[in-house]
């Protein structure tokens, strides 16, 4: 099974992943989580993205485009992937329709999420991330004697940067934000558009709890 999931910042898109992977065993691939691993790591594409990553604009087709075509055909993603945050463009939305028939494969579902944009600033402007385990949390979970700690996996320290195991992102602050909201309704809501003329598509509200959500997502890709 193959699904892309698309929503606004902040709607829940990661957490639900989350679930889809361990529940339909599909291969996460979130071009933002790429992205962010490229920055912190120092690569040359990550020097690259860095700052239009923190400016809440979007990376440029041709690089993005190149990116989810080398992640797709890796052996892992064979028995089914799930993109998050990819499509966001109306060029990329018909890239990838145009690249998936060169390879022989499809989009079994689109899932869209949609929740109001002051329930997403409310979120984001409060989420923290574990670099370890990938759990997203709201700031309050954490323990206040050790605030970089994951309380789910217990990981102290991210080994690959050695910096506290929980973050909170960069573009997640209220400036930030609202140019990615912008930058969804004004571009990426196109894409979703071109996607759902082309393949099964299902909007779902992501105003629940994660819980909620997932038990909608889980009824729309039966
Ligand atoms: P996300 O974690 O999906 O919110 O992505 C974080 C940031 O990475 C975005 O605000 C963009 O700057 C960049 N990014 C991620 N995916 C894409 C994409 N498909 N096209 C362009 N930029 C992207």
């Amino acid at each position: 099974m193959n699904v892309v999931l698309m929503g606004p910042p902040g709607v829940g898109k990661g957490t639900q992943a989350r679930y889809l992977t361990r529940d339909q065993g599909l291969v996460h691939i979130s071009t933002g989580d790429m992205l962010r691993l490229a920055v912190t790591t120092g690569t040359p594409l990550g020097r690259k993205v860095a700052k239009v990553m923190t400016t809440g604009e979007l990376v440029s087709d041709d690089l993005m485009m190149e990116l989810v075509r080398e992640r797709i055909q890796q052996p892992d993603a064979a028995g089914g992937w799930l993109l998050d945050g990819f499509p966001r463009t109306e060029a990329q939305a018909e890239g990838l329709a145009e690249m998936l028939g060169q390879i022989g494969q499809t989009i079994d579902t689109v899932l869209i999420i949609m929740a109001p944009n002051e329930v997403i600033i409310d979120r984001l402007t409060s989420r923290v991330t574990c670099r370890v385990c990938g759990k997203i949390m709201h700031r309050k979970e954490l323990s206040p004697d050790r605030p970089g700690a994951c309380p789910a996996c217990g990981a102290e320290k991210d080994p690959v940067t050695d910096g506290p195991a929980v973050f909170h992102r960069d573009d997640d602050k209220e400036r930030t934000i609202r140019r990615r909201l912008d930058v969804f309704a004004q571009q990426t809501l196109a894409a979703a558009g071109i996607l759902e003329k082309r393949f099964r598509s299902v909007r779902i509200q992501g105003t629940g709890t994660p819980d909620e959500v997932a038990a909608e997502v889980a009824d729309a890709l039966e």
